[in-house]
């Protein structure tokens, strides 16, 4: 296997539209010049996330016309329990209707006020679900996985001389699990190896913590682990995962990503006392034990999707085309993180503009340039989306990205090509890319309502 083209053809297809420029313009004005403000129907090739926007194959739709909307115990929950056991081998499978929910029932049942919860890079629902419980959530990434040029091949493990130091510093008993993003999706998508899986479960164990995987993308994961460590070439993406699962306490999981499903989640766990105390809480919050917060249908488009994302074929076809994307910027020598992880591209934006002033927002500009000279629409992490402090001042981040998310399934190459050929664009005529200034800002999360002005 080395080329794949799309293991898939299209049945069913969605007319996108590519908007004159005066209209793109008009829309960023309206916007001001806030991406997340667009309506999507004005967006010719949306890269903003790869959550919830996997097209579902014949399979799944079909799927949904088998949703049983009983109440209790509908059949869809039991197809659903058990693919889900079959993959990960956790006793107690709570459904709910997206990661961050079944991150909320794991951290109001499991932490105190003033526990630690370590990991390689905390998500940033998992890190507010966490401190809403006020504790702490600590990141202990390798350094490899600061780097945005090393080609480390496992950039997402956690580094267990920091995990050892840090249990001897606060103490076990403050730190009741650890946690595993796979892969890293604050650190670029980047993998994690089975060896440091193992490692980072026995350290843990060893002194009585848990530890739970933030799996989202955890079948991409096993995808990396098959081409990069050399014990698992022979392995099948499923064995892989149910080794990957084995050295666990249980998981969170977003439905959203490698579920191929467009809402839905669940918590797994073998600990049976806190499955019984989330349980509770689950049916506070999201519903009766055998649907929460999913209607039938939903249920089974995940199961499917699930065994679905375990085909090698499949995920071949997925981390090679998110790499194409990169090989095709970096032909046109854009810098981006290296190496290319499973599920974006990130534009290394202070090597693109070294001269453009931090505090007027490359990044964010960049995502406005795009947009207007080609109605594709990325997302900046950089400046707007971290730099604001809880004092109302602003930090420039150390990395100032542009995040260019591929959903599953969804895109041709063609489509990546047109992408690429519009990065170009504005980079043969930085003059497209304009700086910009803030008119207003809300206190917290002001990515998502930000409204900002070009500087003439
Ligand atoms: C998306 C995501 C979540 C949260 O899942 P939602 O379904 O969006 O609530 C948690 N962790 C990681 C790593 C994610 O990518």
């Amino acid at each position: 296997m080395d080329f794949l083209p799309e293991p898939y053809k299209t049945k069913t297809v969605e007319r996108i539209h590519l908007l004159p420029r005066e209209k793109r313009q008009r829309k960023l004005i309206e916007a001001h010049y806030n991406l997340f403000k667009i309506p999507a129907a004005d967006v010719f090739i949306d890269l903003l996330t790869d959550s919830g926007t996997s097209a579902m194959s014949d399979n799944q739709w079909a799927g949904l016309q088998m949703g049983d909307e009983s109440y209790a115990g509908c059949r869809n929950y039991y197809f659903f329990e058990d693919t889900i056991r079959n993959i990960t081998g956790f006793k107690n499978i709570i459904p709910a209707h997206q990661g961050r929910v079944a991150e909320n029932l794991l951290f109001t049942s499991a932490l105190k006020k003033g526990d630690y919860v370590i990991s390689n890079t905390h998500f940033d629902t998992t890190r507010a679900n966490i401190e809403h419980q006020k504790a702490h959530a600590v990141d202990l990434l390798v350094e490899e996985g600061k780097d945005p040029q090393s080609e480390y091949d496992f950039k997402g493990n956690i580094d267990l001389d920091k995990v050892e130091d840090f249990i001897k510093k606060v103490g076990a008993k403050k730190i009741p699990m650890g946690m595993l993003t796979v892969t890293n999706n604050a650190g670029g998508g980047q993998p994690v190896s089975l060896e440091n899986i193992k490692a980072y479960s026995e350290l843990l164990h060893k002194h009585g913590i848990s530890l739970y995987l933030d799996a989202c993308r955890y079948a991409e994961n096993c995808y990396f682990i098959k081409q990069r460590e050399a014990a698992y070439r022979d392995w099948t993406i499923k064995d892989i995962a149910r080794e990957m699962f084995k050295y666990t306490d249980g998981c969170t999981m977003s439905a959203k990503k490698d579920g191929l499903a467009n809402i839905g989640g669940f918590l797994a766990t073998n600990d049976d006392k806190l499955a019984a105390k989330i349980t509770n809480m689950l049916i506070l919050i999201e519903g009766f034990p055998t649907y929460g917060g999913m209607a039938g249908r939903d249920l089974e488009a995940v199961a499917r999707g699930l065994i679905e994302a375990l085909d090698e074929e499949y995920l071949h076809y997925r981390v090679q085309q998110v790499k194409c994307l990169g090989e095709l910027l970096e032909e046109a020598e854009i810098p981006i993180v290296r190496p290319p992880g499973g599920h974006a591209i990130y534009v290394d934006i202070n090597s693109f503009l070294p001269d453009f002033p931090r505090e007027k927002y490359p990044g964010w500009a960049v995502t406005v340039a795009m947009y207007r000279e080609g109605c594709v629409r990325t997302t900046e992490i950089g400046t707007i989306m971290q730099g604001l402090q809880p004092d109302g001042t602003e930090i420039i981040p150390r990395l100032e990205l542009v995040r260019l998310a591929i959903p599953r399934r969804v895109y041709s190459m063609a489509h990546l090509q047109y992408v690429a050929s519009i990065f170009k664009k504005i980079k043969e005529n930085k003059k497209l890319i304009k700086p910009l200034r803030i008119k207003w800002q809300a206190p917290v999360m002001r990515h998502f309502t930000v409204e900002l002005e070009e500087i003439p």
